[in-house]
């Protein structure tokens, strides 16, 4: 057994993962028995006691619907809905905080831009182009928007490694290319696309794109203005707050130019039975009473991931990434499906005779949660011929003990199995 504890590398700051795991409640607690092993952060994460605290105290002492009323507690509502825009807007760096619209998630935004941006410039022969690796909720909405306009869906292929063919995403990027939608970090595979390259490629060819980021925002730093993108997407939950609360962030002169997709309370200055006028962005695409004390909840995990430092946070999941990558090439028969270079702590795999179900079952038995299926992203399973794999997905607060547990659990399923 490799007992070696891999060195962070030099300069990295240093994450106190035992002082950052105390402010997760969720953590300490047994399953089967056995201390848990939370390695299913890429479905959904655990949240920290500021954003339990946080949405605890909103409905405690200020809760009223907000943008409708002049008492003191839609006031302050307004306040904190709004103040957490703002707190989305510096965490992707946007440049105003009317670029950021609050959604349910990256799916709904997604599925948002789809509708009002991208389905009313489609014309029967024009493309879209997304890539292989891509959640259903970044393939999904396109097939939609293709069916009801006669466009049609490009794929960009990945490798072995699973990593992105750039020469053939370069090639695919062609004239009747209206629209790039491309996932940041792959969930399947823990990927991490070189995104701004391709941004800028489709830019130069004045191709507007979209980046879901459902899985980058919570292992690195994003710039959404370095990025370039017009649209970035992602998901409260898995990014340490509550479910159900998301944002998109639009560049403002993108967003100004679209019509809203749903309609209703909120997104309107003045409703006759004649005519409607909207309201600006990105109040406009907020249509009804919003998740007020998700927003609240979401700018409390961002404020808490701001005191810990993002770069913080990387620099630890590589060295677990490390570690554990090490350390599940000893499980005899294991495979890891995604071996990219550029890679975040998302770790697929599969072991030989045995289903990744019942992987997932014998683990939870050992208190280690794992993923076990597609991970919405049946096409890369095709691609590596396998109907599902096992996938451990790692949070800052994860331990290098905790990767030990996953192959001690590793071991023990083998036995099983022999
Ligand atoms: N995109 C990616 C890469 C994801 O991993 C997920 C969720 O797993 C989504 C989009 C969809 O996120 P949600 O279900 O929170 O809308």
């Amino acid at each position: 057994m490799n007992t070696v504890r891999p060195i962070p590398e030099a300069g990295a700051p240093i994450l106190d993962v035992e002082r950052v795991r105390r402010d997760f409640p969720v953590l300490h607690q047994e399953v089967h028995g056995r201390p848990l092993v939370y390695l299913d952060n890429a479905a959904t994460a655990q949240k920290p006691r500021a954003v339990i605290e946080a949405v605890d105290r909103f409905y405690r002492r200020d809760n009223a619907n907000v943008h409708r009323g002049v008492h003191t507690l839609s006031q302050r509502a307004t306040a904190a809905y709004e103040g957490a825009r703002e707190t989305v807007r510096r965490f992707l760096n946007a440049a105003d905080p009317r670029e950021i619209v609050f959604v349910r998630g990256a799916t709904e935004g997604i599925n948002l831009v789809a509708q009002s941006f991208v389905r009313p410039r489609l014309r029967p022969g024009d493309e879209i182009l997304v890539t292989e690796m891509e959640h259903h909720a970044n393939i999904v909405p396109w097939q939609m928007v293709c069916e009801a306009t006669g466009a049609r869906l490009r794929v960009v292929p990945i490798d072995e490694r699973g990593a992105l063919d750039l020469e053939a995403f370069h090639r695919l990027l062609g004239e009747r290319t209206r629209f790039l939608a491309v996932v940041h970090v792959s969930n399947a595979l823990g990927t991490i696309n070189p995104v701004a390259e391709m941004v800028a490629a489709a830019r130069a060819r004045g191709i507007p794109t979209l980046v879901d980021g459902a899985q980058a925002v919570p292992h690195m730093a994003v710039d959404v203005q370095a990025l370039g993108c017009d649209f970035y997407a992602f998901s409260g939950h898995k990014v340490f707050g509550p479910t159900g609360i998301g944002a998109l962030y639009g560049r403002l002169e993108v967003l100004e130019s679209m019509p809203p997709w749903q309609g209703g309370g909120d997104m309107i200055r003045v409703v006759t039975f004649e005519r409607t006028e909207y309201h600006d962005v990105p109040h406009r695409f907020e249509a009804g009473t919003p998740h007020i004390a998700g927003a609240v909840g979401l700018a409390a995990a961002i404020e808490y991931l701001e005191g810990i430092g993002m770069e913080r946070i990387t620099a630890w999941e590589q060295t677990l990434l490390r570690h554990a990558t090490a350390r599940l090439a000893e499980v005899p028969g294991l495979r890891i499906i995604g071996t990219a270079p550029e890679k975040a702590a998302v770790i697929s795999f599969v072991v030989e005779g045995i289903h990744a179900h019942d992987l997932g079952t014998i683990l939870d038995h050992e208190g280690v949660a794992v993923r076990a299926g597609h991970h919405c992203t049946m096409p890369v399973m095709d691609h590596f011929g396998v109907p599902a794999t096992a996938r451990a997905s790692f949070a800052f607060y994860n331990t290098l003990e905790e990767a030990d547990r996953l192959v001690a659990a590793l071991h023990r399923a083998r036995e099983l199995f022999g």
